[in-house]
Parts: C-alpha cells; structure tokens; sequence
C-alpha cells in the first residue's frame, strides 16, 4: 500500500519525534494531541532540532520550512475528516486510554487506513481488538530520541496481516531506520530486558548501596553504557517507566517484575524525569 499522509496521535517526547522524523522524509503529517499546550511544545521541539541539525549543516534551510509546511497541527480530531493513510498513537502508556483513543478512531478514519501503536509493552492483539481492522493493526515501536535512534521494533498481533507488516517495514526503511519483528509479549525485547534493568538500579538507591551518580558511574565506566539507567530513567520518563513494569508484573505473574517502591515514590511526587524537569536528576 502506498502511504502518502500520516496521523500522528500524541504530541509528548515520542509523538512529536514521529512526526518530526515523517515529515522530514517527506510525508505530509498531521500531529493531535488532547492537549492544547502539549502540541505547541512539540511544533518548537519539532522547530528546535531542525534549527540544530541546519546550525550543525545536517539540513538545509528550505528543507526545514518544506518540512514544517508538511506539518499540520490538529486540535480538534472531529472538526475534518481523517484522510490519513497510516496512523500511529503515542499518548501515554495506559491501556485503556489507549483502547479509547483506538474505538475512536477506528470510527472516524477511512477504512483503508493502517492503524500503529506506540505502545513501550502493552498488548497488541488487545487493543487491536477493540477496531473492526485487527488485520490493519500493528506495533511500531519508536526509540527515544526518534529522531537519532535506528531502531524500529515491529510487533504484529495475532490478527495482523502480512501487506500491513509489510508497509510498516516499507515505511521503517523510509525514514532510514532499521527494523526487528517480535513477538506480542509484555515489553516485546527492548523492554522486557531495558526495565528491569532500571528497576534494579533503583532499587540500588532505595537499598542505599549507592548514590544515584555513583549507580550511574558504575554502569558508564564499567559497562560503557552511554549513559547510566537512572538519568536514561528520566529521559523516559518515570511514569512510563513505572507503567512498564506494572504490565512486566501483571503480565507474567513473576514478583522479579515488582516496581521498586522509589520509582513509584517519585512518580507520585510529580518527579517524572527530565520532562517535568526533575527526576533523580535536576533539569532546567
Ligand atoms: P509523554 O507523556 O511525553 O506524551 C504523551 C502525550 O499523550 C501527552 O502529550 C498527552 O497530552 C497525550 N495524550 C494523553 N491522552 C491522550 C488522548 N486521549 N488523546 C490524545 N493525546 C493524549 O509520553 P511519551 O514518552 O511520548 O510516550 C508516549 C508513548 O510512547 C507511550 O506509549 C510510551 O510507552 C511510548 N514510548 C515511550 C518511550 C520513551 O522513551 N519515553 C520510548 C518508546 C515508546
């Protein structure tokens, strides 16, 4: 299937990073999110790493202002029809918000129209279920940052089709990335071994064995990770980090899963990471 427009649902780290990353190959895009004050923080982070890439000469002015005239902001997801051929959704990693948002759209969109998730580790064949498209739907997991990451992990559910997968591996290799299918399980790969490593850094701290910096320093120094899991914690962000391993915990019924009791402490403190501007680290 050949995919011209694009529908990205979520404005936050990921869903403006996707929409970045589209409109730059040259899709036309049109980015939503529920949250007014949400999408004008990812035009300007969209704006930012463009003006960085052309200071750095990765881009040339004019591709810049033809790829924002690409984007389009929408706040109202009923206002126009929905003509996107390929939609993806990254709002936040709650299951049932994101069945919503798929019920809804599966009425609004045209019925062509490849439905993605996101999603860091929830079920795929679950939320496709609550769609009439199941065989048009698929997960498309972005790393963060989506801009400089290669990776692409590509979930199929149990109904996914073999033209759907394969326009999803079409447009991977579009925006220069690099793909790996897995299975539909809790966290698929790239989580299922990422957080319980963070996890247990936390639970470092929490068991006072050492500082944050100095957890961080052991994994840097010792095992030339580029940068150590709690401040990679909150680039994440805590609240995702902490709703991944709730789903790891449920979803296999093993307490190695269990959040440590800090990760849910910070959380609950509003200290999601660097995009509330504190975390275990301090931003400004
Ligand atoms: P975020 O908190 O930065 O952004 C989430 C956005 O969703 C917010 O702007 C919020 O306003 C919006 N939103 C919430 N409910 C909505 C709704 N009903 N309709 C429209 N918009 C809505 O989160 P994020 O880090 O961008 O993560 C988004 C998704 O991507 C999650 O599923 C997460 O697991 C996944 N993901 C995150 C990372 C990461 O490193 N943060 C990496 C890969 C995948």
């Amino acid at each position: 299937m050949t995919v011209k427009e694009i529908m990205v649902i979520g404005a936050g780290q990921m869903g403006a990073g996707i929409a970045l990353v589209f409109a730059r190959s040259g899709y036309e895009v049109k980015l939503y999110d529920a949250d007014i004050e949400a999408l004008r923080r990812g035009k300007q982070y969209i704006e930012k790493v463009f003006e960085k890439d052309i200071a750095k000469g990765k881009m040339e002015a004019d591709t810049k202002e033809k790829a924002l005239n690409r984007l389009q902001l929408v706040v109202d997801l009923e206002a126009d029809p929905i003509t996107a051929d390929f939609i993806i959704e990254a709002v936040v990693e709650k299951l049932e918000v994101k069945k919503e948002v798929f019920r809804k759209l599966d009425e609004l969109a045209p019925t062509h129209t490849i439905f993605a998730t996101n999603t860091s580790s929830l079920p795929i064949t679950e939320i496709a279920a609550v769609t009439g498209r199941a065989e048009q739907f698929i997960g498309m997991h972005f790393m963060n940052p989506v801009p400089v990451m290669k990776l692409v992990e590509i979930i199929r559910g149990l109904e996914t089709s073999e033209s759907t997968c394969q326009t999803v591996q079409e447009l991977t290799e579009a925006l220069g990335k690099q793909d790996v299918e897995v299975k539909d399980f809790p966290g698929f790969v790239s989580n299922r071994i990422l957080m319980p490593m963070i996890n247990e850094a936390v639970y470092t701290v929490f068991e006072g064995i050492a500082s944050i910096e100095d957890v961080d320093q052991v994994m840097k120094l010792g095992m030339n990770h580029p940068m150590g899991p709690l401040q990679l914690a909150d680039f994440i962000g805590l609240d995702t980090c902490l709703s991944i391993m709730e789903i790891l915990h449920e979803g296999f019924g093993d307490s190695k899963y269990r959040p440590c009791p800090l990760l849910r402490q910070y959380v609950q403190a509003g200290r999601l990471g660097k995009k509330a501007g504190r975390g275990f680290y301090t931003y400004s």
